[in-house]
């Protein structure tokens, strides 16, 4: 292309909110036919609300949100905030919790009011030897309405189950929709659970699911649909997401996420919101168009 043309749509790109980084992303952008993207906060809000606390027997409802609310105080997570807003919101007190540890991609560790206390997903209770079909049948309940269900352990016993929603972002579904009509195949890659990935994929239509994914994996994904054949541009928010965004043949972030994640794009969505990435696709494919 030329720089001319590339400028025009690049500036064009930009009075709408979306931001490429170069001739060469313009360029890239127009052969992507696959596009990854993360759950929380690129398809829904990223700001998951506290939906419900389920003790087990010999717990009390209270005394469960507390311990957790008090372990999450120390995480940045979107779920931790959920939790701790949520023990706010009832008037659970919070405690300082010493020992602080976090698990990447699956939960916390830490001491509260003396007691080894855990918080996290299935992952991390197997890791600790624990877990039950039952269980799982109420946590399979929750996830099936697109919740993340996180699993409190006190000692070495699961004392109760947390459940909190993240909504759809208003302006997801029509982007999707968008999205397909423009050709891309899209896959939604998350480390929440597959249960809770499916619901919210079979929601919005989307193609495929990677759920249970560690952060090196989405990169990994990544190579290994390049290698497919596959052009890939991957959308993300999280400081999680960088490498991945890195990877991928156009990396896409969301300007409400984290800075890192920005600097590894070639695209910026500066709203957040998915539908950039269809004005993007026009604007690339009328900017080579012209060239050729
Ligand atoms: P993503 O942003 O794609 O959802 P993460 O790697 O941040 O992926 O989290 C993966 C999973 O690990 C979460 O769905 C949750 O079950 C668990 N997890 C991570 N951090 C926390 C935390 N602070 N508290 C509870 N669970 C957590
Ligand atoms: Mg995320």
């Amino acid at each position: 292309a030329t720089p001319m043309s590339i400028m025009t749509a690049t500036g064009r790109g930009a009075q709408a909110g979306v931001l490429i980084k170069n001739a060469e992303a313009l360029e890239r952008f127009e052969k992507i036919d696959t596009l990854i993207v993360d759950k929380t906060g690129t398809l829904t809000e990223g700001k998951p609300r506290l939906v419900a606390v389920m003790p087990e027997s010999g717990f009390d409802e209270d005394e469960v949100l507390h311990l957790a609310a008090s372990l999450e105080r120390g995480s940045e997570h979107p779920l931790a905030e959920a939790i701790v807003r949520g023990a706010e919101e009832r008037g659970i007190s919070m405690e300082s919790a010493s020992d602080f540890d976090a698990i990447t991609g699956k939960g916390v560790k830490g001491s509260v009011g003396g007691k080894p206390v855990a918080l996290g997903n299935r992952a991390l209770i197997e890791d600790m030897g624990l877990g039950a079909a039952e269980l799982s049948e109420k946590a399979n309940a929750h996830r099936d309405q697109g919740e993340t269900v996180m699993f409190v352990v006190v000692e070495d016993t699961i004392a109760g189950l947390i459940s909190v929603a993240d909504p759809v972002k208003e302006t997801t579904p029509a982007a999707i929709k968008e999205l397909h009509e423009l050709g891309f195949t899209i896959i939604m890659a998350t480390g929440d659970n597959e249960r809770t990935a499916k619901a919210v994929a079979a929601r919005l239509g989307i193609d495929d699911i990677r759920a249970d994914v560690l952060p090196e994996d989405k990169a990994r994904l990544i190579r290994e649909l390049q290698e497919g054949g596959a052009k890939v541009a991957m959308a993300g928010d999280g400081v999680n997401d960088a490498p991945a965004l890195a990877q991928a043949d156009v990396g896409i972030a969301m300007g409400t996420g984290a800075d890192v994640a920005i600097e590894s794009a070639g695209i910026t969505l500066v709203k957040g919101n998915l539908d950039g990435i269809a004005r993007a696709r026009r604007l690339a494919r009328a900017t080579m168009r012209n060239i050729r």
